[in-house]
């Protein structure tokens, strides 16, 4: 697997600006982003699970029933056998790579179901896989809607293994599916709802910079999106000012011009929804500081939209947008405890962020907030060495880093006496 691994890396990197061309037609990102990003960490992570596929190995553990000890007690780490995936529109081939280069260098086959709405960057890459050499029947791509063929992944007697990458809601009904079927192992990637919080002795610029980033990469498309951003008193007029400032400068247009910043939301659909949400925020009393409209001219695109004065009772202050939309909420200066229970009041747990110089402040934010994530002084820096998944309603199971490996693992233990 190790040469398969590498040599679909390689025709990748070789097809990389088609397939970031296609992404971008299929999902609206922006090319630059859908190169850099998309493509770029999928190649990545086929990449690192390369160097895991020959190291994969257990223990030999001590036991101590006997003395003289005559036991050789050891474990094995075994592929699981068939698995089945099941990914969102957001990212459709990383999110796809996330999980099946970990589920290959484990030793598994693989059936995969890609959105509905954006399967082709999944066709081509079934295409390169089998250039590079992959047998027949290893992976398989099955398009089609999530009720048809992914329910009959879910529920097939013979797949003993479902890594879902998607809503909460439907990781609810996709669990109950695998329990009900043959009680295969399942991990779920679902949504989320993070936290950002800036206190006032944070690097300004950078906070700004990032904050945008935070919210608006892949037009608010990403899972760990700052789904909220509490800002502490003392700046919080001048946050909302640069804010708004700099998200003006924003050029929304043609996901393939390279200028562009901000490209069209996935389908219409999702942008019925996102303008339906930032309504609901402004009848419940958050301030409309900037967007909110759909741009005047062909396609599903949205204004990056700022709200302001955003209350915890509000439906935008509980609800994930999954798109461009900034909430912003104030803390009194000084709350520290206040702001993490805040920070903490929401059924998701996928990531959280923090700005401050005090790194006591810092520490003590990531200790306490319950999420799988959490960046400090940063934002969006997700890596494929490093393990990647939310707790509570945002799921369990990790995709990326070593944990991943033992989503896709049996661990089989082994006792003789000699
Ligand atoms: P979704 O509606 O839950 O769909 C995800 C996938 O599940 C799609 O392929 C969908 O098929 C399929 N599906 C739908 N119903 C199904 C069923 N009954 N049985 C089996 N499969 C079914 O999510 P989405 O709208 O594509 O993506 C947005 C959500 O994904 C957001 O909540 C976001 O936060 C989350 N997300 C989480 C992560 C993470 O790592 N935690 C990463 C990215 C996205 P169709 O194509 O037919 O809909």
């Amino acid at each position: 697997m190790l040469i398969n691994h590498l040599r679909l890396a390689d025709l990748m990197q070789q097809h990389k600006e088609e397939l970031a061309t296609i992404e971008s037609i299929d999902s609206g990102a922006v090319y630059t982003l859908a190169l850099k990003t998309h493509i770029g960490m999928s190649i990545e992570t086929w990449r690192y699970f390369a160097g895991w596929t020959d190291k994969i190995m257990g223990n030999t553990i001590p036991i101590s029933h006997a003395r003289p000890n005559k036991n050789l007690t050891f474990t094995k780490k075994e592929p699981i056998g068939v698995c089945g995936l099941v990914t969102p529109w957001n990212y459709p081939l990383m999110m796809l790579s996330w999980k099946m280069a970990a589920c290959l260098a484990a030793g598994n086959t693989v059936v995969i179901k890609p959105a509905a709405v954006c399967p082709l960057t999944a066709l081509k890459f079934a295409e390169l896989s089998a250039k590079a050499g992959i047998p027949p029947g290893v992976i398989n791509v099955v398009t089609g809607s999530g009720g048809l063929v992914g329910n009959a992944i879910a529920a097939h007697p013979d797949v003993r293994k479902l890594g879902f990458t998607g809503s909460t809601e439907i990781g609810q009904v996709i669990m109950k599916t695998c329990a009900e079927s043959n009680l295969k192992k399942v991990s779920l990637e679902l949504g989320g709802k993070s936290p950002l919080v800036i206190f006032s002795d944070c690097d300004l610029d950078k906070a700004v910079r990032l904050g945008m980033q935070s919210v608006f990469f892949n037009k608010g498309e990403n899972c760990i999106a700052a789904g909220r951003l509490f800002v502490e008193a003392s700046i919080y007029d001048e946050f909302v000012r640069r804010v708004v400032q700099e998200t003006k400068k924003m050029t929304v247009g043609d996901p393939l011009n390279r200028s562009t910043a901000h490209g069209p939301q996935n389908h219409y659909a999702h942008l019925k929804k996102l303008l339906e949400y930032i309504d609901i925020g402004v009848k419940q009393g958050a301030k409309l500081r900037y967007g909110g409209k759909r741009v005047d001219r062909p396609g599903y695109f949205l204004e990056p939209t700022i709200l302001s004065d955003v209350e915890d009772n509000m439906f935008v202050a509980k609800e994930e947008s999954f798109g461009p939309i900034m909430c912003i909420s104030k803390f009194h200066d000084g709350d520290v405890e206040g702001v993490i229970k805040r920070a903490n009041a929401t059924e998701y747990g996928l990531a959280s962020g923090v700005f401050t110089k005090d790194l006591s402040k810092a520490m003590k934010f990531a200790e306490s907030i319950d999420a799988g994530t959490v960046f400090i002084n940063t934002y969006n820096k997700t890596d494929v060495g490093a393990p990647f998944g939310g707790f509570k309603q945002s799921g369990f199971g990790k995709d990326l880093g070593q944990d991943a490996l033992n989503e896709y693992l049996k661990t089989k233990c082994v006792t003789l006496e000699y």
